[in-house]
């Protein structure tokens, strides 16, 4: 073992690390679950290495994608799915969603209160962006979550008992990268039950970033329609080297695949210039990276309870997407656990993270992201806006054995206040 690894091994991280075992044995049961259900959409399609190949030009026939986009649908029980690295993001696929369906005059309603940060220029939530949907005429409403992370059902009940009923919800079920739990699967069901029983004709459409595979059915298995998400968080399985995903009702990714290529065009087009492998191989791993993204989650939840910081979810809490938040108590520890993570990351570790302006954020950011894949959230990584409570969002994790090291570093210079930040190197 190298140096500076016995010198953050501790009797406390052999504690934490035996005591988040035991919460590992219910990820471990999820994950093999998810596998099996991952390996027969395989078997029932027959993939084979044929569908690995790349394609040029229009892409036309091209059997990976369209291979793809099957084993996807069937994974995740929907209808179509529209799997495609000319997605630029998750924010591109979610995008490319909304445009597809919504229309001049529609209007988009948000239950779970203010949308990740990139949703709201899509939306044109605080100002009317260019090319946002609030610019094409579409309208967006909100309601909040209760203080207890429940749906305010009587203000939704009222919204869709109006004559001009949205024509589509917004459900987001991961917290992003506010202080609220996510949903569960089963919770989206209840929600998308109550919402059709109002109103039939809303579309119920889900933000699934940072959820897939962390639950053992997905929210278009409960009654929502269509879902997207981001390829370099959980169902890229830390394979995919970029992309997104629209899936749910053939309608309406229909409807995504025309905004995402052109009206007529469709899916019909796209070649596939990465050699789709990556894509396969990432979603049939993608069960089992999630689980040890969760479990670095977990392991950091016991070892920063322990080291007395707040932390949520509670290690024993069951979880519904892949964040865990660590309350750090002031911009100082915020610093030093981002550059502690960065540290011991395989890529960049000799990069020292600072906090800096970015562009739709009102406060400073310091991420620590020494990740293969650029950006890539399923890979272990966290991001703080610097203000308060001074929480850092912990995400992603592909090698667990790695995480644990990655953690102790960022504890041990939580301790220490080693933290530099841009003043302090400057003085
Ligand atoms: C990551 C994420 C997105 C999309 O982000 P990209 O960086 O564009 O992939 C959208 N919503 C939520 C809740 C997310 O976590």
């Amino acid at each position: 073992m190298i140096k500076a690894g016995k010198a953050i091994w501790t009797k406390e991280a052999q504690i934490a690390l035996e005591e988040s075992k035991k919460y590992a044995e219910r990820v471990e049961q999820i994950a093999f679950q998810n596998t099996l259900k991952v390996l027969e959409a395989f078997r029932q399609h027959q993939v084979s290495e044929v569908h690995f190949s790349t394609t040029t030009g229009y892409g036309y026939s091209d059997m990976g994608r369209e291979k793809l986009d099957q084993v996807w649908a069937t994974v995740f029980g929907a209808e179509a799915a529209l799997v495609r690295h000319q997605f630029v993001s998750g924010t591109h696929a979610l995008s490319t969603a909304l445009f597809g369906s919504l229309r001049p005059g529609d209007i988009l309603l948000s239950v779970t209160g203010t949308p990740y940060d990139t949703m709201q220029t899509v939306i044109g939530y605080s100002s009317p962006s260019v090319g946002s949907l609030r610019e094409w005429g579409v309208g967006y409403e909100e309601i909040p979550l209760t203080a207890e992370g429940d749906f305010e059902w009587d203000l939704i009940g009222d919204a869709l008992a109006r004559d001009q009923k949205p024509r589509m919800v917004l459900i987001q079920r991961s917290r992003g990268y506010s202080n609220r739990k996510a949903l569960t699967v089963s919770q989206i069901g209840d929600l998308c039950e109550f919402i059709h029983r109002h109103s039939p004709d809303t579309i119920c459409f889900v933000d699934n970033c940072y959820g897939e595979f962390v639950d053992l059915i997905e929210p278009t298995q409960v009654g929502a329609d269509l879902m997207a998400g981001s390829l370099i968080k959980n169902p890229g399985g830390g394979l995919a080297p970029t992309g997104g995903y629209v899936c749910g009702r053939a309608d309406l990714v229909e409807a995504a695949s025309y905004a995402m290529t052109a009206p007529g065009l469709g899916n019909e087009m796209g070649s596939s210039n990465l050699e789709q492998r990556l894509y396969f191989q990432g979603l049939f791993q993608a069960p089992h990276v999630v689980s040890q993204a969760i479990q670095s989650g977990i392991f950091a939840s016991v070892l920063f309870q322990k080291a007395g910081f707040l932390v949520d979810p509670l290690p024993e809490e069951v979880r519904s997407d892949i964040i865990q938040s660590i309350f750090l108590e002031g911009p100082q520890k915020v610093i030093a656990f981002c550059q502690g993570l960065q540290a011991y990351s395989p890529i960049n570790s000799h990069v020292m993270p600072i906090p800096s302006g970015l562009p739709g954020y009102s406060d400073e950011v310091i991420m620590a992201a020494g990740t293969f894949i650029q950006g890539a959230s399923i890979e272990i990584s966290a991001d703080a806006p610097m203000r308060e409570p001074y929480s850092v969002f912990l995400q992603g994790g592909v090698v667990f054995s790695h995480s644990v090291w990655a953690l102790l570093s960022a504890l041990e210079r939580v301790r220490g206040d080693v933290g530099n930040s841009r003043n302090s190197v400057v003085k």
